[in-house]
């Protein structure tokens, strides 16, 4: 069994406030939410980010940004807008390696991000 959070999370062994699923998908609430709406969506295969994707991975990380717009719709924040994150290594802060994008909503953001 892989040592990975997302994976446990993913693969059920930890519970988590799961708010989809699909084949290829898993997506989650953030324990630390920076915005009303702060939901991490995750291969279920692990891929550490984006760095190390591979060409196979296109039509996944694909999927997954629909699955991103689909929760966006569901939990009412499109038509005022909302931010998707992908943060890879340190220097952008990403703290788990399992690739995740971060849809972040509900609230007005600054560009450019801290
Ligand atoms: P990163 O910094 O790697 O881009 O994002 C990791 C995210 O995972 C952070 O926003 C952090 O709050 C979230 N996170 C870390 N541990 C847990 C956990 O145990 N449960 C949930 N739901 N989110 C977590
Ligand atoms: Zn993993």
């Amino acid at each position: 069994m892989s040592e990975c959070l997302f994976c446990k999370f993913v693969n059920h062994v930890i519970p988590t406030q799961v708010v989809y699923e699909d084949d290829h998908t898993f997506a989650f609430r953030d324990i630390n939410p920076q915005a009303p709406t702060h939901i991490l969506v995750v291969p279920r295969v692990h891929i550490e980010n984006l760095a190390t994707m591979e060409r196979e991975h296109e039509t996944l990380i694909g999927h997954l940004l629909w699955v991103c717009a689909e929760l966006a719709r569901r939990e009412g924040i499109e038509a005022d807008g909302y931010r998707v994150v992908l943060n890879t290594n340190r220097d952008a802060g990403q703290s788990v390696y399992h690739l995740h994008f971060h849809l972040l909503g509900g609230r007005h953001m600054t560009w450019p991000p801290g």
